[in-house]
């Protein structure tokens, strides 16, 4: 199946099955704004429990907090929002449609790394064993000219971006010949800068009303509370800050489902540290990270580092983290050596000092800091995507299964009576009656068990309780596993047990050993 088609079933079946609304759906939604439903605020509340605990429980030194959306404005003129949180947007004159320059140029690129991989795929199998591929990629004619062609225009976009050169970013559209993709054509108007940030008034118009804005980010939270955290915790260097909440950001082009929101959350840990220090805590956290999100068990090859063409004015050092979606190798998670840029700026924005003083160097300093920075809802994309799957079944049906890390399932378990008669639905009340206290269960009596089974394999559930006449006997029910779909018996008793050792975070977070 084309990965276009996969990326249109997962964004149906996260409707059907109540894990993503689109907003205001009966006034024909609100564009790249999103709601989650039942199942999808679970898978979000574990995702977030996830990364919560992997930095509050696992480093005695990184603690949390919840600072308010709304700052003061003087925040975002420090940060350098207000004069530089811009996109470059282009218009095509034909579709009337917006992209980001940059985004365009990306993708070009993209495009023609495919290209040069697809001609050596090609040569592989014509050759067969025969095949050099270093020789080959160094000598084909085809393939040097696209890559001439390709470090031609990342040599001239990095250069763009590094300079902000809008016209050349233009240029750079029209020379490499890049098309609408809807209207198929090139006629391309100038590019602009345009403010990601919402504004809004705060207090009413009598007493004099002020500008402020929806934070586009929830580090400033942070850093405008460093010396708080750092007193009242007595915090020493190396130490971190933690905070999960919405952001928002006006995206000019908003049409890859949760992947680009403009109202979304993040997930955003500051750690400060003495300067000079930074590459050594930068490559610590870039490792970390990579490993929290492979103990998800999806596989080493979904993953990969990029690192940034263009600093952010802030930085001396950035990376991503990108994971394989359905529409290519996409950034989920930023890490970045920010420098003391930010609290430097809020001292002398706010004339307040943000030094520390270190007892062991007996001098104070303004800290370095190495961030982190996931969006929740990548991270929740990224789960599904990796999750999503359709089966051939021995019976010649196909099902769809979620096969969430057990660990990040909306529900852990269902329990089933076999049939609704008999006593058989009692029992089993009986039993989820006692398990409820431990996992979140589902009960269903509904239609039959393969049936349920389905149910159950579409929103993820990785065990299945059945109770069945034998249960009534012996006090023995079957549990179903929902990848291997196979089924053993246990007691009654042994159930939780059984269950809780592969639902617990506890056994997730022993993976990450520090
Ligand atoms: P992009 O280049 O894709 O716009 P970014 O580099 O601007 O992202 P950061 O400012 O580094 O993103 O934000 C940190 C994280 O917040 C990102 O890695 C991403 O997971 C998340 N994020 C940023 N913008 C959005 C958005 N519009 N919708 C959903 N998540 C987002």
């Amino acid at each position: 199946m084309a990965q276009e088609d996969v990326f249109k079933k997962i964004v149906s079946h996260c409707k059907e099955y109540g894990f993503v609304f689109p907003s205001s759906e009966i006034y024909d939604g609100l564009g790249a704004v999103y709601d989650y439903g039942q199942m999808g605020v679970e898978l979000k509340n574990n995702i977030k429990k996830y990364w919560w605990h992997s930095m509050t429980l696992l480093h005695e030194n990184v603690v949390g907090i919840d600072s308010a959306i709304f700052m003061h404005p003087t925040i975002w003129k420090a940060s350098g929002h207000v004069d530089a949180f811009n996109d470059p947007l282009i218009d095509n004159k034909d579709s009337k449609k917006r992209y980001r320059a940059d985004v365009l140029i990306e993708e070009h690129l993209a495009k023609l790394d495919e290209k040069i991989e697809k001609e050596v795929e090609k040569a592989a199998k014509r050759f067969g064993n025969s095949f050099d591929e270093k020789m080959f990629r160094e000598t084909n004619p085809r393939i040097l000219e696209i890559t001439r062609n390709r470090d031609e225009i990342h040599a001239r976009f990095t250069k763009a971006l590094n300079e902000t050169n809008l016209e050349e970013l233009r240029q750079i559209i029209i020379d490499a010949e890049i098309v609408c993709p809807i209207s198929g054509t090139r006629n391309w108007t100038e590019v602009r800068q345009f403010n990601l940030m919402f504004s809004t008034e705060m207090g009413s118009t009598s007493e004099g009303s002020m500008k402020v804005y929806l934070r586009p980010e929830t580090a400033q939270g942070i850093f405008v509370n460093f010396l708080n955290v750092q007193k009242t915790g007595r915090m020493k260097i190396p130490f971190g800050i933690a905070q999960i909440g919405k952001a928002f950001r006006n995206e000019i082009v908003a049409r890859q489902f949760i992947f680009r929101m403009r109202e979304f959350e993040q997930m955003e840990m500051q750690f400060f540290i003495t300067p000079g220090e930074e590459m050594k805590w930068f490559n610590y956290w870039k490792q970390l990270r990579m490993q929290w999100h492979q103990a998800l068990g999806f596989g080493a090859e979904k993953y990969r580092f990029h690192d940034h063409e263009k600093l952010a004015h802030y930085a001396n050092a950035a990376t991503d983290i990108e994971f394989e979606m359905p529409f290519g190798f996409k950034e989920v998670e930023g890490i970045h050596s920010r420098t003391d840029f930010d609290l430097s700026q809020h001292e002398k924005y706010s004339g307040k000092k943000m030094q520390y003083f270190d007892p062991e160097l007996n001098k104070s300093y303004t800290p370095y800091v190495i961030e982190t920075s996931i969006g929740v809802d990548r991270m929740f994309l990224s789960v599904i995507s990796a999750a999503y799957c359709e089966e051939p079944l021995e019976d010649g049906e196909t099902r769809v299964v979620l096969k969430i890390p057990a660990v990040l399932a909306p529900v852990k378990l269902a329990v089933l009576p076999l049939v609704k008669k008999d006593g058989l639905s009692e029992k089993a009340r009986e039993i989820m009656n006692q398990l409820k206290f431990s996992f979140a269960c589902q009960y269903d009596e509904k239609d039959s068990i393969g049936r349920r089974y389905r149910r159950q394999d579409a929103i993820g559930t990785p065990f299945c309780v059945t109770v069945d006449h034998q249960t009534l006997e012996d006090g023995t029910v079957t549990i179903r596993e929902r990848d291997s779909m196979q089924q053993k018996r246990v007691h009654i008793d042994e159930v939780e047990n059984e269950i809780s050792q592969k639902t617990d975070m506890k056994t997730l977070l022993k993976q990450l050993s520090h």
